[in-house]
């Protein structure tokens, strides 16, 4: 018989700790390999077992189930943590957080990365993803991307930014969701100003490779990093490669980003239509809507809060509310850009 005992597999854990949501029952299965090594094993246990594996990195755009699937492994790649710098090419590994890639560029003196300060999640997440801030894209000087496809698992491939498909937060891995795990990245750095420093001469890179990981529950992540950077002005006054922080502190913080547990924006925007769905859903006055412990976010209507104690079908029942309201009111229902993962009740389908 299969043991159970593997390095990297935890049971019965609560995966309203692995979500910025702070929302999910108890799991069986939870795998955080910290090696492309332990990650096989995982998958080839979960393979012998009839068990599927569903994938995540900071849980950050995760809607986790209140009774989640016995027979699902629950595999995130946020312990996987490495990082390379040869020449102008980076790489680093999908658990690397995105915010990380900020203190990185701090570093090296380039501005490539300024703008996933505060950005919750993790590389592989945001490459999933193809997160965004303003008009700067993950994806903007991405050169490849390295996974492991489950119907070919022996192998790491590579696929080439061009091949990736991204768009507003769309890639061709949400077109294989179920089978294409991403393990890493390269990515190709500006020359200008930029810095001969060692990756092992930034600590906080250091600290993460021995496992230190930021925290994941959104006050204490803020706190993390806006600490780094506070003691970053503490070291040298008036420096100006801070500047773009300061003001994503200022944005985030005064958009309440981490005053209560969420994934933030719940829906993509839908262009066509002309307005970004926090403003279409203020003219419905959906704000302050609440069902169960969650709530709309009294401050921007595209963002749903864990008041305390909320449970996924609360925010469904909210997304359900919202959807409805779109539809009745101007003709169409908005996607959720949150993943929302199905459990055992039939509560949970929409
Ligand atoms: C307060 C707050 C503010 C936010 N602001 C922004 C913002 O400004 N811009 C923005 O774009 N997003 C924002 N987000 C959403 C979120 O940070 C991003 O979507 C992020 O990219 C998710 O990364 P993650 O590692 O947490 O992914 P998860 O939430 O863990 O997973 C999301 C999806 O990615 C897939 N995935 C994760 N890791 C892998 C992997 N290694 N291989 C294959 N698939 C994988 C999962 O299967 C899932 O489908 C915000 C979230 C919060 C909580």
């Amino acid at each position: 018989m299969t043991s159970w005992n593997l390095a990297g597999l935890r049971t019965k854990q609560a995966l309203s700790r692995y979500s910025t949501y702070e929302i999910g029952g108890e799991a069986r299965f939870v795998g955080t390999p910290r090696s492309q090594d332990q990650l096989r094993e995982l998958l080839e246990l979960a393979y012998r077992r009839g068990i599927s594996p569903i994938f995540f990195g900071g849980g950050s755009n995760m809607l986790f189930p209140d009774r989640p699937d016995p027979d699902t492994l629950f595999l995130t790649t946020r312990e996987m943590v490495d990082y390379k710098l040869e020449g102008d090419r980076l790489y680093v590994s999908a658990g690397l957080p995105m915010s990380m890639l900020a203190v990185i560029g701090y570093g090296l003196g380039i501005v490539d990365f300024d703008f996933t300060f505060l950005l919750p999640g993790t590389v592989g997440g945001g490459i999933y993803m193809n997160a965004k801030y303003f008009d700067r894209h993950i994806s903007d000087t991405l050169i490849n991307v390295h996974y492991i496809d489950l119907q070919q698992p022996s192998g790491v491939q590579t696929l080439s930014r061009e091949a990736c498909g991204f768009g507003y937060k769309q890639s061709v891995f949400q077109d294989n969701s179920s089978n294409w795990l991403i393990v890493g990245a390269e990515f190709k750095l500006s020359s200008t100003n930029r810095k001969a420093v060692s990756l092992l001469a930034i600590p906080e890179l250091v600290a993460l490779q021995e496992g230190k990981l930021p925290p994941n529950r959104l006050p204490e992540f803020a706190s993390h990093f806006i600490g780094w950077m506070e003691a970053k002005e503490g070291e040298r006054a008036e420096d100006s490669d801070l500047i773009p922080m300061r003001k994503i502190v200022q944005d985030r913080v005064g958009k309440m980003h981490f005053a209560y547990p969420s994934c933030g924006s719940v829906f993509k925007n839908d262009y066509s239509v002309g307005e970004p769905i926090g403003k279409l859903a203020d003219r419905l006055q959906l704000r302050g809507v609440q069902r169960g412990n969650a709530r709309i976010s009294p401050v921007h209507g595209n963002v749903i809060q864990n008041l305390g104690g909320a449970n996924a079908a609360d925010v469904i029942e909210l997304i359900t509310h919202v959807q409805d309201a779109f539809d009745r009111h101007y003709g169409f229902v908005p996607e959720p850009e949150v993943v929302i993962i199905e459990g055992r009740a039939s509560s949970l389908q929409r």
